[in-house]
């Protein structure tokens, strides 16, 4: 069984997930509305994997026998500056992700969850490259600045991102 502390943590662990997935989501159909159709299919990749993330919690949780609780998921932004706006505001939302995973870890080796922690092994890593892959492509936006050649080869670059199903 899991304690009543780290099944809430859980759950609000799911709830953060699945706001990432639907500001991505956001994301994704504001750069289709753009017509930049690359950024478009990235974030799309991007809502999957964190639709992932949140899909993988529940199994644990309901492999625990905890209990599942899906609570409402707050209003996402709808717009962005411009590619680099959106990616940056991507990197300071991972970058809070990675810190609620790691003040979740924290949780579970304080209140001798192993298993948790052991679980949460994979999220730390992933976060790692999340953050990695974010931060490649800010220095390739920073890089080619307001030039539209320059972004519509990073758009091209995007555009053949695949969903993958991550291992956790
Ligand atoms: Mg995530």
């Amino acid at each position: 069984m899991i304690s009543n502390k780290i099944e809430k943590a859980i759950n609000e662990q799911i709830n953060a997930e699945m706001w990432s997935a639907y500001l991505y989501l956001s994301m994704a159909n504001h750069f289709e509305n753009e017509g930049r159709k690359g950024f478009a299919n990235w974030f799309r990749v991007q809502f999957q994997e964190e639709q992932a993330h949140a899909l993988a919690l529940m199994d644990f949780l309901n492999a625990r026998g905890g209990r599942v609780v899906l609570s409402p998921i707050e209003e996402v932004p709808t717009s962005w500056e411009s590619p680099k706006d959106a990616f940056l505001a991507t990197q300071a939302h991972e970058t809070k992700v990675t810190s609620l995973i790691h003040n979740l870890y924290a949780m579970a080796e304080a209140e001798q969850d192993f298993a948790t922690r052991q679980k949460l092994n994979t999220f730390v890593a992933e976060q790692v490259e999340e953050e990695d892959t974010v931060r490649d492509i800010i220095d390739d936006l920073t890089l080619v600045g307001d030039d539209g050649t320059g972004l519509l080869q990073i758009d091209r670059e995007l555009g053949a991102r695949t969903f993958v199903q991550p291992v956790l």
